[in-house]
């Protein structure tokens, strides 16, 4: 029910789960506590949030998991004590000032999160990159987006989405793969939904392994073999070329690439992808022809493509279709990756990346280095990418990176192969964790651990998957003595002697911000807080106060020659294959109601409500030729370790394939529900992105000992 007050004290603000980035009217109450409905005047949203965005304000109003205090130990034996802001933060920097005399600044390393508003995310990037001298700054969107970073980057210049959510409603074929949107980004899939409904010629196709509730609505499903992507895209532009359906004009004027992409899409027979993408040869030809007939024409994808140790692959293959079709630059067409969190986007603007610089400059250019280097007045910026989220874990193993720093993400769920992170954390030699919860495992393994205000607890911007920046206030005081993260990482700065991090408030740090951006194709300068909060929202670029919804209408890309690059594409998978030991694919992913390692949704008793515990997925005839009932107690193996969990039986997996909701860990009790036990480290080995979805594992009855 939305609080009466609401009306009189009602804020704007924008969701702090998914990317779609939904607009919120937040009330207070003369007790603080806050009330919200979705926001009508949002252009993304409309008014409408799902049941995460509906129960957000709860995660505030619920204190009572909250770190309200710094707290510190000298040594690993001693427990954890409550000290002053001043204690904790003069001895992290002493620390880390130690460890960078002795050892070299990469040393030491940052892990953010997507979930961080745009100014944390500058702040941290301006610290360690201009100041400390390393590029050892990585976020948990390593985890999800940097594979469509790096699709973007090859093909189209820079990391830009093209798109904006009011394409879709003029678009009438949407390739949808690799994601859920029905649960994963719900009020965009509404935005679908509806235009399928008032539309039915739209043509929705959906590829992937599993049914998923995004199924309902499609033409087609396309229920490929887990990791046959590259294939499928392939053989879709094969038949594109040899139905005509592809845009000449587009590919002689604007596109380089073409013939030796053509070259490549032909090494395969139709027959021959499908037999290894386990479709029949007429599904395939449905969905070229569909595409084929599109005026409009949008793929859509997220972590079923991007999180694969070939997702940069599975990229370009991707948007090779829009590429060939002509299919970018107009009204409802284009690439559009659905970004998971809340402020992936604006990390992606900031250089939040350890391969990346602020407003899409390149690490590896000197020139970019140099002007960023100039405009923060700091040292030479290093040439040598940084650590990786993952190569983090392994350089703490090895001993070569001595000291992290964790802010609001919880690897120890969310990295492949947990037992990797777990040993890392043991071993390196000082770790500061900067949380909201008591709750995240992360936090045994602390010797700083710094109290962050949240969600409605601090002022900032976030960017959403259409480039919208919206602005977020400050509504309540967060409790205890816990301070903004931008707060928290400028206060450490000064303690290390940094100039520049002395800003009077958020504002400040958004305005150096854009003025990074100048002469940018993210260009947005002149854009402030008063503009933000006056407009609700803009989409860079902005210039001249004016929003650029959809990008290249000029049909003049971002890449050296201006235009667009069609990659011929290896289809060869390079996963962890099956064998008879580990004879089943799993594959991992998200459920409607919980949101990352459930530190936020995992308190709302609402959302626990539509699944409690986490589960395994497994086709009807697998599960009866291992004896497995629904509730069972499976047990699941793989070289990496085990998991137990309830067996859910289904035929909305293939046979051969299983899946596990990747929420649950330790949070909650046992480890042994978390499907990072038993999943790959191997990565993109150009995104660095994780594996998650694709790797060998054996499944059995759990038998008591
Ligand atoms: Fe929040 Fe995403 Fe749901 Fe919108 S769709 S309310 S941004 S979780």
């Amino acid at each position: 029910m939305i609080n009466p007050h609401l009306k009189s004290t009602a804020q704007l603000s924008t969701c702090s789960y998914c990317g779609v980035g939904c607009g919120v009217v937040v009330g207070k109450d003369k007790n603080n506590i806050l009330s919200l409905k979705g926001d009508e005047s949002h252009p993304s949203s409309k008014g409408m949030l799902c049941s995460k965005g509906m129960n957000l304000h709860y995660t505030v109003n619920d204190k009572s998991d909250r770190l309200l205090h710094p707290q510190m130990r000298y040594n690993k034996n001693m427990p954890l004590q409550k000290v002053s802001w001043d204690e904790a933060l003069n001895r992290t920097a002493a620390v880390f000032k130690t460890f960078i005399d002795k050892y070299g600044p990469n040393s030491v390393a940052f892990y953010a999160s997507g979930q961080c508003l745009t100014e944390e995310y500058y702040v941290i990037n301006k610290l360690i990159k201009g100041f400390i001298g390393s590029n050892n700054i990585d976020t948990n969107s390593r985890l999800c987006m940097s594979s469509a970073v790096v699709g973007y980057k090859m093909t189209l210049g820079e990391d830009s989405v093209p798109v904006c959510y009011d394409d879709i409603e003029l678009a009438d074929c949407f390739y949808v793969t690799g994601a859920n949107p029905a649960w994963c980004h719900p009020i965009l899939w509404r935005r679908v939904e509806a235009h399928k409904a008032k539309n039915p010629n739209t043509k929705i196709i959906v590829v992937d392994p599993r049914a998923t509730d995004s199924v309902a609505i499609a033409d087609l499903h396309l229920q490929l073999n887990p990791g046959t992507d590259v294939v499928l895209n392939n053989a879709i532009g094969r038949l594109l070329i040899e139905n005509g359906a592809i845009d000449t004009d587009f590919i002689a004027n604007y596109a380089q690439g073409y013939e030796a992409y053509k070259e490549s899409v032909f090494l395969k027979t139709l027959v021959e992808a499908a037999a290894i993408c386990g479709l029949e040869p007429s599904e395939i030809r449905l969905a070229a022809k569909y595409i084929g007939e599109a005026k409009g024409f949008i793929t859509m994808w997220t972590m079923g493509l991007n999180q694969s140790a070939v997702g940069t692959n599975k990229n370009l293959s991707l948007i090779n279709l829009n590429l060939i079709t002509g299919q970018i630059g107009k009204p409802g067409a284009g690439p559009f990756s659905l970004t998971g969190q809340p402020n992936a986007m604006g990390g992606r603007e900031v250089g939040g990346l350890s391969n990346l610089l602020p407003a899409h400059r390149n690490l590896n250019n000197p020139l970019h280095r140099k002007e960023v280097q100039d405009f923060w007045g700091g040292k030479e910026i290093n040439e040598k990418p940084g650590l990786t989220a993952t190569e983090m874990m392994d350089a703490l193993n090895d001993g070569s990176l001595k000291a992290i720093w964790i802010l609001c993400t919880n690897p120890l769920t969310s990295l492949p192969n947990a037992r990797l992170a777990d040993a890392a954390l043991k071993k390196a030699k000082f770790v500061v964790v900067q949380e909201i919860s008591n709750k995240p495992e992360t936090l045994a393994y602390a010797d700083v651990i710094l109290p962050a205000a949240g969600w409605a607890e601090k002022e900032g911007t976030m960017t959403n998957s259409e480039r919208r920046i919206t602005y977020l206030p400050k509504i309540v005081d967060a409790p205890g003595e816990a301070l903004p993260d931008a707060e928290i990482i400028c206060r450490f700065a000064q303690k290390m002697n940094y100039p520049g991090f002395d800003y009077k408030n958020a504002e400040e740090i958004f305005i150096e911000h854009t003025k990074l951006t100048a002469n940018t194709n993210i260009d947005i300068t002149g854009l402030n807080y008063s503009i933000l909060k006056k407009e609700r929202s803009v989409q860079w670029p902005y210039k001249k106060g004016k929003s650029v919804n959809r990008l290249f209408e000029d049909k003049i890309f971002y890449t050296p020659s201006k235009k667009a690059i069609i990659h011929p594409v290896d289809d060869t998978l390079t996963s962890e294959l099956p064998n008879s030991d580990f004879p089943f694919i799993l594959t991992t992913g998200r459920i409607r109601d919980q949101w990352h390692t459930r530190s936020k949704t995992g308190k709302v008793n609402k959302l626990n409500q539509h699944i409690k515990d986490a589960f395994l997925e497994i086709h009807p005839l697998d599960a009866a030729l291992l004896g497995i009932n629904e509730n069972d107690v499976a047990l699941i193996k793989s070289r990496r370790g085990e998991v137990m969990v309830k067996a859910k039986i289904t035929s909305s997996v293939k046979t051969g394939v299983v899946f596990l909701p990747m929420h649950w860990g330790k949070i909650l009790g046992s480890d042994l529900n978390r499907a990072n036990n038993i999943t790959s480290d191997q990565l993109d080995p150009i995104s660095k992105e994780p594996d998650f979805k694709y790797c060998a594992v054996s499944v059995e009855i759990y038998k008591k000992p």
